[in-house]
């Protein structure tokens, strides 16, 4: 199989790498791309030789053929429009999205209309453009596999049947229940709540479990990951809002649940490493190895649950909320979270200041539907002009 990795040098793309490299009589890399990392790229390249290599400006370009040695025959493609070309090359089998943001939304629709075997990691394309996204599925018969831990183990809890049309099904006709999404609760789920007015960057991006990029890292410290996932959730398995459910629970081993009419739930346990739902949907149907250690039993702790705090994680009850008010919503949700991660990676807003940046955009904007891509791109335009006006006038 070819595979196009978007986003090669984050941590999923890495992972991918990874799992890949354990298995290279089944997969050759096709393409890869890279926004900064362009040393990380260029090892990459070196290593796995994949045909394309595709980078954001000219001076990337020759930086990374700068540190190529000539016996690397890939090619480098320079500009975002090339991410689509790889994506949605006549010689790819599998893309795995894992660009990181809005910037994931194009390429990763292109692989979609080009009918390929999708692997979603990218959930903000889903957050945007929701709708649109699954209709594009639909009629070009891509085959959408959730690489995000909770939507992969939900995915593996479905019955087969469900498996192939998910994102279409109805799941009382499977007799499912309810689908409970679990989530850790971030670094900053046992603090005192009249301390996380003043975290640090560093210490959002502390996570308990799990090693991720920065702006996933404080998503989950506000839980607005969760809230993205809720709504990835609502498309990628076609959910009501009584059939949706967020748990707290700290370990991260049960990575989320179905709950079946008969009484039965169903979860996937294992660690919290990403290389597992990677090898899932790289290999599905099939299982191989991923290079994760199973869980050990007997070294086993206590698994907990609790319900998520309201006044903890103001964020996630945003997300709920947006999720059934229309695409405007969370397009509008995830743009200004967007800018205001970065203003708080680059200390500019206090921690509290990013569930305002979001509110207040969401109060401004025109909730109408949309329906079109370039309606969608509006309106993230202009929840991004919003947001970074108010942290203009608010932020430090
Ligand atoms: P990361 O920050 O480690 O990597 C992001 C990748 O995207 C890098 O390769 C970077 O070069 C590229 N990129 C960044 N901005 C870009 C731009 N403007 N244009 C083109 N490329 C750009 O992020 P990550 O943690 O690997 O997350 C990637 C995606 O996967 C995110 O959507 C995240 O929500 C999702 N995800 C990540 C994890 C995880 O464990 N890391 C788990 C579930 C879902
Ligand atoms: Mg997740």
């Amino acid at each position: 199989m070819q595979v196009c990795v978007l986003g090669a040098t984050g941590s999923i793309g890495k992972n991918t790498l990874a799992v890949m490299a354990l298995h290279p009589e089944r997969f050759q890399l096709f393409a890869v791309s890279a926004f900064q990392n362009i040393d990380g790229l260029a090892e990459i390249c070196r290593e796995h030789q994949p045909n394309y290599a595709v980078v954001p400006t000219d001076a990337a370009a020759d930086a990374l053929k700068s540190q190529l040695p000539i016996s690397v025959k890939t090619e480098v493609l320079v500009g975002e429009e090339h991410l689509s070309t790889v994506s949605s090359a006549p010689e790819v089998d599998v893309v795995m999205a894992a660009i990181v943001g809005a910037a994931g939304l194009l390429p990763t629709l292109a692989a979609v209309q080009a009918g390929k075997r999708v692997l979603l990691a990218n959930k903000e394309a889903l957050v945007m453009s929701g709708q649109l996204f699954i209709d594009a599925v639909r009629k070009s018969g891509a085959e959408l596999l959730p690489v995000d831990s909770e939507h992969n183990a939900i995915f593996q809890a479905l019955p087969s049947a469900a498996q192939q049309h998910c994102h279409s099904m109805d799941a009382a006709e499977h007799g499912i229940e309810k689908i409970l999404l679990t989530g850790s609760g971030g670094p900053f789920r046992d603090l005192p709540l009249a301390t996380l007015a003043t975290q640090s960057p560093e210490a959002a991006c502390r996570h308990p479990n799990w090693s991720m990029g920065r702006k996933i890292s404080v998503d989950s410290a506000t839980m607005l990951n969760k809230g993205l996932e809720y709504i990835e959730a609502r498309w990628l398995f076609n959910c009501s809002r009584d059939q949706l459910d967020v748990v707290v629970h700290p370990q991260s081993v049960i990575h989320s649940m179905v709950q079946y009419v008969d009484g039965s739930v169903i979860a996937q346990l294992g660690q919290p490493d990403m290389r597992t739902p990677i090898a899932y949907a790289l290999g599905y149907p099939l299982r191989f190895d991923s290079g994760v250690a199973s869980l050990d039993f007997s070294q086993m702790m206590d698994l907990t649950f609790r319900p998520a705090e309201a006044e903890r994680y103001p964020c996630l009850q945003l997300a709920i909320d947006a999720c059934w008010s229309g695409q405007a919503a969370t397009t509008t949700l995830n743009a200004a979270n967007e800018i205001a991660v970065d203003a708080f990676l680059d200390k500019r807003i206090t921690f509290a200041m990013i569930s305002e940046v979001c509110a207040a955009t969401l109060d401004n904007a025109q909730l109408s539907e949309l329906t079109t891509l370039e309606a969608i791109l509006a309106c993230d335009h202009a929840a991004r002009d919003f947001a970074s006006r108010w942290i203009e006038r608010r932020g430090h």
